[in-house]
């Protein structure tokens, strides 16, 4: 998946798929909002999902909410650029919105599980920059499970003992950020960011770029 489009220098450059992934309640959410309040040129991607609404979530900013028939059609339709099932309920990438912002040069957030990430990597390998979010204990994930106070006991106990399955994939990523304190976990995903839209082969538009300075000289 490429694009075209210019970075903030102006040089030509192909978007990224920027990834992070975590157990829930290692600060992933938090993160996810901070990068794209600060961070121009990054786009957040709403999944659709069937699970239900919690409170303060806004459909269509947080998640599209949409019944399993809907969802089901649009995995049909091949509107999903990937998707997967995870605590009983169907997520998934609608595939429209990203493929728009990265041929606009913008690069695109995801907050989705392992499974997700390795569609993606399957689809477009290099463009997609994989991070993921580790808490930095166990009581510290439960701590931040129960202070969310969105999810009933039950889920944060299934919350938890799901939390070591999905960290068994932390070895899958390119990126590994421990969430001690979320200032510095912010300013560590930040700089992953900068570096990897830095990368030689994502300014496409260096050839030009070069040969225009060049030109300038010899002038
Ligand atoms: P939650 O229900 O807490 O919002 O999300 C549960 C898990 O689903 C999180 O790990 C989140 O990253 C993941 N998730 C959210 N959207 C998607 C998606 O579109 N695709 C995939 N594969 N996972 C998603």
């Amino acid at each position: 998946m490429t694009s075209g489009g210019h970075g903030t220098d102006g040089v030509e450059r192909r978007g990224l798929m920027f990834v992070l992934s975590s157990p829930s309640g290692a600060g992933k959410t938090t993160l996810s909002r901070m990068l794209i309040d600060r961070m121009p040129g990054l786009k957040m991607s709403v999944s659709a999902t069937t699970r239900s609404m919690r409170p303060g979530e806004v459909n269509g900013k947080d998640y599209t909410f949409v019944d399993k028939a809907t969802f089901d059609a649009m995995v049909k339709a091949d509107e999903l650029l990937e998707w997967a099932t995870v605590f009983d309920n169907s997520y998934g990438t609608p595939r429209g919105p990203v493929e728009a912002a990265l041929s606009a040069g913008q690069d695109v957030l995801f907050d989705i599980d392992w499974q997700g990430t390795q569609q993606l990597k399957q689809k477009a390998r290099a463009d997609v920059v994989s991070v993921f979010i580790l808490p930095p204990s166990a009581s510290d994930l439960e701590k931040r499970l129960h202070s969310r106070a969105q999810d009933s006991d039950e889920v944060i106990r299934k919350r938890m003992s799901r939390a070591s399955d999905e960290m068994s994939h932390w070895a899958e990523y390119d990126y590994i950020v421990i969430n001690h304190n979320v200032d510095d976990a912010f300013a560590e995903v930040q700089s992953i960011l900068k570096a990897e839209r830095l990368k030689r082969e994502r300014q496409t538009g260096l050839v030009s770029f070069v040969r225009g300075l060049q030109g300038q000289l010899q002038g």
